[in-house]
């Protein structure tokens, strides 16, 4: 990734540190500057934003062990000033899965806030000293502190925080996931308008983020919805009609002006009552027309075993023997009948858009 260090590459998942990080290290020491703090304090509170990115790895590490767990690997995961992203292969559809995955990070932070409990009750600070230690500066407590709002934050249920992904896990246990997608990104954004208003009010902080969850709970939403939609293509959808057909009968120098005509790579060649037989390249009529057979049927010609789809395919189930079968075009029979064809560049598209949806990755 650009503009990022690389730091290492702990459990096999290479972690990467954005440059911008410096800004927030001048910032930071620039405040503590302004209060007219010294060198000790300025390290303490780069030794606690670590602490803090730190706490964030653990919680993005959360995420991608447990993505493992069910075969689902993780590209990377980046550190940016304003959080971490671990950008997974994709998340999984079976809501169990998703809802294991999605809890993973804010439970790594649950963990860290009880360990760090314990260590301050070992260190004997005690429940009552804790809220004059938050207040008044202390390591441990803040850090503490920062971990439980970590999980109040990651658990707000609106997308793109991990409680928008367990609402929508929750949700796909009952309905279509398509429709759970559409059901949290709308209670994602009606509590980001309540958070605004309330925000508007009472608190800025809420209104912060509020405006946050409402941007990142429409582009994530649009996203989601995408990439769910684009799961529901089917043939019919992508489907080109009035492609060129010839009957099998038909002579080579027949099919050779029927491919000038059309200007495309393959014919589709149909019988007698115009059922579906196979497919006919150009390059196979150039070799004929080279030998002199003008006037042979193309009938012996044809390739027959092709890969057609029906009208109702689910077009990325069928994806990998698509792109395994090399054809330039495919058939969509209805009935042994050629509704139309799908062109290999408009499923190109298809793909290529799906690669830009999934490859914005998990976020918040
Ligand atoms: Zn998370």
């Amino acid at each position: 990734m650009k503009w990022s260090l690389y730091i290492g590459k702990p459990a096999g998942i290479k972690v990467f540190i954005h440059w911008t990080f410096i800004l927030l290290v001048i910032w930071l020491s620039w405040m503590h500057l302004q209060q007219g703090h010294g060198l000790f304090e300025i390290i303490l509170g780069l030794i606690f934003l670590a602490a803090l990115f730190g706490c964030i790895t653990l919680h993005e590490f959360g995420h991608a062990l447990a993505a493992r767990r069910y075969g689902i690997g993780t590209r990377d995961i980046n550190l940016l000033p304003i959080g971490g992203v671990a950008r997974l292969e994709r998340m999984p559809e079976d809501p169990k899965e998703e809802l294991v995955v999605a809890i993973a990070g804010p439970a790594v932070n649950v963990v860290i806030a009880i360990g760090l409990y314990l260590i301050m009750l070992v260190l004997g600070q005690s429940n009552t000293e804790l809220s004059h230690h938050v207040a008044g500066g202390n390591f441990l407590a803040d850090l503490l502190l920062i971990n439980i709002i970590l999980v109040l934050f990651n658990l707000i249920p609106a997308f793109p925080m991990d409680g928008g992904r367990v609402l929508r896990a929750l949700l796909a246990f009952k309905m279509k996931r398509s429709k759970a997608t559409r059901v949290a990104a709308s209670v994602g954004q009606l509590l980001a308008i309540g958070f605004v208003l309330f925000g508007l009010f009472y608190n800025p902080w809420l209104l912060f983020i509020g405006i946050f969850v409402f941007i990142g709970a429409g582009a994530e939403s649009q996203q989601v919805t995408m990439q769910e939609s684009l799961r529901e293509v089917k043939a019919k959808d992508l489907i080109t009609t009035g492609y060129p057909a010839l009957p099998q009968t038909a002579s080579v120098s027949k099919a050779a002006t029927a491919f000038m005509e059309s200007r495309e790579p393959e014919l589709v060649i149909t019988d007698d009552e115009e059922r579906f037989v196979g497919l006919l390249s150009y390059e196979r009529i150039i070799e004929e027309m080279q030998k002199g057979h003008f006037n042979n049927p193309v009938v012996n010609l044809v390739k027959e075993e092709v890969q057609t789809l029906t009208p109702d395919a689910l077009i990325y189930e069928l994806l990998p023997q698509i792109q395994q079968s090399g054809q330039r075009i495919f058939p969509v029979l209805d009935d042994d009948r050629l509704a139309g064809v799908i062109s290999h560049t408009d499923l190109i598209r298809l793909l290529e858009q799906n690669q830009a949806v999934s490859a914005s990755g998990h976020r918040h």
